[in-house]
């Protein structure tokens, strides 16, 4: 059961002791001014010294049993308020989620359309047309990255489903980090690079142990995040790599349009993309830096994001090295 509902049945629970408390309160309130009454005729004016006295302990029982009342009163709407806000707080996270997933429907359904058509073209074009070959070939190398669109897209769902159900496992061994982020760099295609500018600074053979596959797609999400958020023609990326003490430290520092603070703690949440599809000019799922922060928490590493200077944004990645 969820945390919310546990506490607002414990608020139910205490809101119906609450009453059956306060009903007891009362009729015994009742009874006290029967008996007081009662005794009153009973002792008629002959004795009026006897009559102020009761009086008295009538009106000093009646006061304490008022701040009682007051005290109970005072906690219970406190705890009211307090169960109140949670519920609401649910009730907010619970719309964020489903306005996220609406998202993420409409995202998938327009990144699975758009290779899919421009493959089909690409095949309807080679059919139709006697085309001479590097034309053929540019055809061609276009429908492969459309593809590699398709694939990514399924292969990051297919992750995130596994994530969720706690089923991803990782493979961990000790690796070459220095020679992977150079291989990942060194394997992005010609066609590509039109559109990124990747400056490396990497500090040669730094070892690490964890699971190469699984940091590389950190690594690829993290590239095609400072890619696709950079709204010149030509992302500029740096890559660095280095260590530090106890820590290697990966750091991937952009030019683009950046992430505002109130921001940051979201955009790690499945499905979560700043802004609103219907009006979003980039595409995606929302998936990346939830799937990326999955991988290096499981690394016992920390993610961070800073503000670059002037413009874009930093992903600082620290992993203890031993
Ligand atoms: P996917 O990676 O699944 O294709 P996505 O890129 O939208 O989709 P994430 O990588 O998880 O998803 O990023 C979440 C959101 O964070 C993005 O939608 C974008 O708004 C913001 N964001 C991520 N990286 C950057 C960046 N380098 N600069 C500016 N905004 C970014
Ligand atoms: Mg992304």
């Amino acid at each position: 059961m969820s945390r919310p509902l546990v506490i607002f049945y414990i608020l139910v629970i205490y809101v119906l002791f609450q009453f059956g408390w306060w009903a007891y309160l009362l009729s015994d309130l009742y009874s006290d001014v029967f008996e007081l009454r009662l005794k009153l005729i009973q002792y008629e004016i002959t004795n009026p010294e006897i009559i102020q006295s009761e009086k008295d302990l009538f009106l000093s029982n009646l006061k304490k049993k008022w701040l009682m009342i007051a005290g109970e009163g005072l906690v219970f709407i406190t705890l009211l308020f307090i169960g109140i806000r949670m519920i609401n707080k649910a009730f907010v996270k619970e719309m964020r989620l489903t306005q996220q997933q609406k998202n993420f429907l409409l995202s998938v359904t327009h990144e699975f359309k758009s290779p899919l058509a421009a493959i089909r073209l690409n095949l309807q074009t080679l059919e139709k047309h006697e085309l001479d070959s590097d034309k053929r070939k540019s055809i061609l190398n276009n429908s492969l990255a459309e593809t590699d669109r398709v694939t990514s897209l399924v292969n990051n769902a297919l992750i995130a489903s596994q994530m969720e159900a706690r089923k991803y496992t990782f493979d961990m061994n000790w690796f070459n980090v220095s020679n992977k982020i150079a291989s990942i760099i060194d394997k992005i295609p010609e066609a590509k690079k039109e559109f990124i500018e990747i400056h490396q600074n990497i500090e040669p053979d730094l070892e690490m142990f964890g699971d190469a596959d699984a940091i590389e797609s950190v690594i690829n999400n993290l590239l095609q995040n400072a890619e696709k958020y950079s709204s010149n023609n030509k992302a500029e990326v740096h890559v660095d790599l280095k260590r530090n003490k106890k820590h290697i430290e990966l750091i991937f520092k952009d030019k683009g349009i950046g992430i505002p603070g109130e921001e940051r703690e979201n955009v790690f949440t499945a499905f979560y993309r700043i802004g609103n599809e219907e009006t979003r000019k980039t595409k995606g799922t929302g998936l990346g830096l939830y799937i990326a922060k999955y991988i290096i928490d499981n690394h016992k590493g920390k993610i961070e994001i800073l503000d670059n200077q002037p413009v874009g944004t930093i992903f600082h990645i620290s992993f203890p090295s031993n």
